[in-house]
């Protein structure tokens, strides 16, 4: 079957079943035939990748060069961008077939994709019952789309928990790889120095499959870090006998339900069986993370969306009166709630008067965290833990609740803090709903999560 005729196939079938969920915000049916040509010439020229012809599909956050690119929000409904992502390019370059853009919260900014301008996400497990439950976020699209066999394989970017918390709610396979190992360029900005892209697949050896194509230096981004790229997929079957796993004991707490608690336990006894040994660590200031998270994340991100201005690109409003009237309505007709409100937030906390009380300290904070971890990792090799503190919720739930929605990130914020990659692993289920073991490494110890991970599949 040649690259054209499957992504025809792939097409058809996401055209004819993403009616129930929602995960496409754009489908693109056209620059996925071009690209699936091109896959077919890289291959009867004996240029092919693994990637060749594998069709796929990005997060609505990342630019594509003549492919709408909306990040979830009324701002950017009608942008088509005149470039590509690093991480776009890459993709290209390897020949594989993306069909179009996924659905996300609003400038990714949540954690249950309700906060989309094109409406909310439906998580597939459970989509025939009564009740509808949220596919997790930001990256809820992306995951619902995995799941749902719609694509074998999309992006995703965590800043807080983006791509690891969906993972889990719909029990796929999701890497946040260390800061600075995947290139921001053309990536929409939300939290710059927190952003993050990364793979959402169904296994792990598709991840690094994925890791493979998307990690390297880029010279576009000046965070990117210079280091050699592994084959990910070369040390996948390493024996995990001698592996030193620990288990941060701030990360059992209340927070978490009983169930979820046994589902973790009994992934972890798992790995003492593949020969790995377990002992109780400390992450003593894990519990400051969320309320540094939420100074450091939404000060960033009203540093960053004060480009949607409606001058340069983007949504304007009708008939302004000045400009003042057009900053405003473009601004207030633009953005959506949740969005106002992290510009708020973050334009307080940044403003005069306050930087110290709260920017500053919450970096302050930021670095005690980094160091729990970089002092955990002296003992162990790894870190395992729960991924969300219960598996998907109903829709509609937690959306009027923002602190509620903001504690769905409980156990993942800390790791966009401190810089380091992480991963979550489907590790079974609670109430008939997929929940998601979280395995966290050292900088750059990509290829050891994946290794764990792939042995525990
Ligand atoms: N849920 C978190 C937030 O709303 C994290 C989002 C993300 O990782 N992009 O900010």
């Amino acid at each position: 079957i040649s690259s054209v005729e499957l992504a025809q196939q792939f097409l058809d079938r996401l055209k004819l079943e993403d009616g129930k969920y929602n995960s496409f915000i754009t489908i693109s049916e056209e620059q996925a035939m071009v690209e699936a040509k091109a896959a077919d010439d890289m291959r009867a020229a004996g240029k092919a990748t693994a990637w060749t012809g594998i069709p796929f599909a990005h997060k609505d956050i990342f630019c594509t060069n003549g492919v709408r690119t909306t990040c979830g929000s009324k701002m950017l409904e009608n942008f088509v961008p005149p470039y590509d992502a690093t991480v776009t390019e890459k993709f290209k370059q390897a020949g594989a077939v993306c069909l179009g853009k996924t659905n996300m919260d609003e400038f990714a900014m949540g954690s249950s994709t309700e906060s989309s301008y094109f409406g909310a996400t439906t998580n597939p497990w459970g989509a025939s019952s009564a009740v509808n439950r949220v596919p997790g976020g930001s990256s809820g699209g992306s995951a619902a789309a995995v799941a749902a066999r719609l694509v074998p394989a999309a992006t995703g970017t965590d800043t807080g928990g983006s791509i690891r918390q969906p993972a889990a709610l719909c029990g796929i396979t999701g890497l946040k790889p260390t800061y600075g190992r995947v290139s921001r360029y053309g990536m929409i900005a939300f939290a710059s120095s927190l952003d993050q892209g990364g793979a959402m697949t169904r296994t792990a050896e598709d991840a690094a499959l994925m890791l493979n194509v998307m990690a390297g230096f880029d010279p576009k981004d000046s965070t990117c870090i210079d280091r050699e790229v592994p084959d990910y997929t070369a040390t996948l079957n390493e024996p995990l006998k001698g592996l030193k796993i620990g288990l941060p004991k701030e990360y059992f707490s209340e927070q978490l339900s009983p169930a979820m608690e046994q589902q973790v336990r009994s992934a972890v006894r798992e790995y003492e069986k593949l020969g790995a040994t377990v002992k109780e660590v400390s992450l003593p200031n894990a519990k400051l993370a969320i309320a540094a998270y939420y100074v450091i994340a939404p000060a960033e991100a009203s540093a960053n969306l004060s480009r949607f201005d409606g001058v340069r690109y983007g949504y304007r409003c009708e008939d302004p009166k000045d400009l003042m009237d057009m900053y405003t309505r473009t601004r207030a007709e633009g953005f959506g709630n949740e969005v106002k409100r992290r510009i708020l937030v973050g334009s307080y906390a940044l403003s005069a008067g306050y930087f110290d009380a709260y920017y500053l300290k919450a970096q302050k904070v930021r670095r005690l965290i980094q160091q729990d971890f970089i002092t955990a990792f002296k003992e162990v090799d790894v870190l395992m833990s729960p991924v969300s503190p219960s598996p998907a919720f109903v829709q509609g739930e937690k959306n009027t609740d923002p602190v509620s929605m903001y504690l769905e990130d409980v156990f993942t914020i800390a790791i966009n803090l401190a810089g380091i990659p992480a991963m979550s692993v489907p590790a079974g289920f609670v109430d008939g709903l997929p929940v998601g073991l979280q395995i966290i490494g050292d900088y750059f110890s990509e290829a050891r999560l994946l290794n764990a991970a792939h042995q525990f599949q």
